[in-house]
């Protein structure tokens, strides 16, 4: 088994008048984020640690600043793409921290919310998600949202999946046929990992999301 790290950044400045989304919840508040898409501050760099982690370039790459597809965009359709991109890779989420730093609103009555919505759009457990929250003491971005994050992925092992798919039924001819299809999916016609020397497009990757 092997592991992989990635890191994200992103910032948001408040908007009036939008509605304020953070983690794919949306949360009240006076002010939303501004942003070519829904402004998820939190999702994006998520979806940039993850892009990271297997070295699939970063949310511009996928989501041009040119494309008017992707204006009022609801953030989870760019974490979508990020999750085939780490199966494809050949791996799995372990877990996923992450910080916000914002003056306003408070997340820690919210952290709960946040949490479960993020796991649910990671397809994780809610205890494999960190959401933490600072205030920007020393820093004159009141009017700005940050978020750093970081996530661990490990590879995805056929032979700990057929022992998991053993372990749990009895094995007859269809579940060999769906144990072989695992595999395929898996493996493919080449070791597992290859999924990360795939080249990428180069795009000017400024990220307008
Ligand atoms: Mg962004």
């Amino acid at each position: 088994m092997s592991m992989r790290i990635g890191y994200g950044w992103d910032s948001h400045a408040f908007k009036p008048g939008v509605p304020l989304v953070i983690g794919g919840l949306n949360i009240q508040h006076h002010s939303g984020l501004a942003g070519h898409s829904d402004g998820d501050v939190l999702l994006h760099c998520i979806t940039d640690a993850l892009l990271g982690a297997v070295s699939a370039g970063d949310i511009g790459t996928f989501f041009p600043p040119s494309d008017a597809r992707w204006k009022n965009a609801a953030s989870s359709i760019f974490l979508k793409t990020a999750l085939e991109e780490v199966a494809t890779a050949g791996y799995r989420i372990v877990n996923v921290d992450t910080v916000l730093i914002l003056m306003a609103p408070k997340i820690v009555p919210i952290a709960g919310d946040i949490r479960a919505s993020v796991a649910e759009l990671l397809q994780i457990k809610p205890g494999d998600v960190g959401i933490k929250a600072k205030t920007p003491e020393g820093l004159t971005q009141d009017g700005t949202v940050v978020a750093h994050c970081t996530v661990l992925l490990e590879s995805i092992d056929a032979g700990t999946e057929l022992e998991r798919m053993a372990a749990t039924a009895d094995i007859d001819d269809s579940m060999q046929t769906e144990m072989d299809s695992v595999v395929k999916s898996l493996v493919g016609d080449k070791p597992l990992g290859t999924g990360l020397e795939r080249k990428r497009p180069t795009f000017d990757t400024d990220d307008i999301t």
